[in-house]
């Protein structure tokens, strides 16, 4: 089987990538390597190019056959997409819809999409279900749910198969060091707190103690990135059976406070872990924590990296040696 992974030169699809070919399936990676790293690519086979240049996605798509299709090609960055939305619209819908048409016109019919927890908005329950009204507070939310409407269109009338896995805080590495997080800028907590351990990064700021929550820092659901990617593989077998347009939730369940994390990160690196308190954050919730039954019942995805320690581990056993 021939998978097509748009974004597998970024943190989420380099696992995915790994994963795949582990399991003996043929991969292609399409990146325009803006925000991945060549060096992520040890897997598969990899095409430089851009969802927005047509051309190029033409002869990609004549030139292979592939049976199904992962995007993790994205913008995601909140205060990026509020300060340039035409940027957002432009890669996230623009280029969906780009890879979608190709997908109908060359007939391959399963598509694994990476949404967002951030298309809910501001959570109106304890814990976040499939049921949660989606009512986006950020154009980086509205543009991922747009492309959830595009899907159940295209399931409807063309009969396209998806699931949209809706991510809550994706986090860790691969526990064999090769690959790992790396952004530049960085603006993810724990690798923000390791950067701190190492010298490589600034300060560690903290965006505010003065939430309705026990320790007054926002609380979220981190899960380990390998525990996402067997997701996306369970999604994938799924669409062999089922037909339509499917989205899950996708976390741990469990939410951890931003002091909570600095803690256990203190213990994995056995160090003390300087930090100042700052302003809050514009555009973050107080909590988001995901209710993730019915990926659980439907796909029977069973998370392995429950311990807010072992994903920290994972991720320090990557900061610690990275090579990129
Ligand atoms: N955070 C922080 N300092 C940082 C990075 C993040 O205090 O250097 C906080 C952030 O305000 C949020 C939580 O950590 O409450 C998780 O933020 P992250 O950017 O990792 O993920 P998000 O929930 O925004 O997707």
């Amino acid at each position: 089987m021939h998978v097509l992974i748009c974004g597998g030169a970024g943190y989420i699809g380099s696992h995915m990538v790994k994963l795949l070919a582990e399991q003996g399936y043929t991969v292609t990676i399409f990146d325009n390597l803006s925000t991945g790293h060549r060096e992520a690519v040890k897997w598969g086979t990899l095409v430089q190019g851009d969802l927005l240049d047509i051309v190029a996605l033409d002869a990609l798509f004549k030139s292979n056959q592939f049976d199904a299709v992962m995007h993790f090609s994205a913008k995601s960055l909140v205060g990026e997409s509020v300060e340039k939305p035409a940027l957002y619209y432009l890669n996230n819908v623009i280029g969906s819809y780009n890879l979608l048409e190709q997908m109908r016109l060359h007939d391959v019919d399963k598509f694994v999409f990476s949404s967002t927890a951030a298309t809910f908005g501001n959570p109106q329950t304890a814990t976040i279900d499939e049921g949660h009204p989606q009512v986006p507070i950020n154009p980086y939310g509205r543009t991922k749910l747009a492309v959830e409407y595009i899907l159940g269109d295209y399931a409807q009338a063309y009969g396209l198969r998806s699931v949209s896995l809706r991510y809550f805080n994706a986090a860790g590495a691969d526990p064999s060091g090769m690959i790992g997080e790396s952004h530049d800028p960085e603006t993810h907590l724990i690798p923000n707190v390791l950067k701190a351990v190492l010298g490589a990064g600034s300060n560690l700021r903290i965006f505010g103690d003065d939430y309705d929550t026990a320790d007054g820092t926002c609380i979220r659901d981190y899960i380990h990135v390998n525990d996402l990617c067997e997701a996306h593989l369970l999604a994938l077998k799924y669409m062999d059976k089922q037909d339509g347009a499917q989205a899950y939730n996708l976390g741990n369940g469990k939410g951890f406070s931003v002091l909570e994390v600095l803690n256990a990160a203190m213990s994995v690196v056995g160090k003390k872990i300087p930090y100042e308190i700052v302003e809050r954050r514009p555009g973050d919730p107080a909590t988001l924590v995901a209710n993730s039954q019915l990926v659980t019942e439907q796909l029977n995805w069973k998370p392995v990296f429950t311990q807010i320690d072992e994903i920290i581990s994972t991720a320090w056993n990557w900061h610690n040696n990275s090579t990129f």
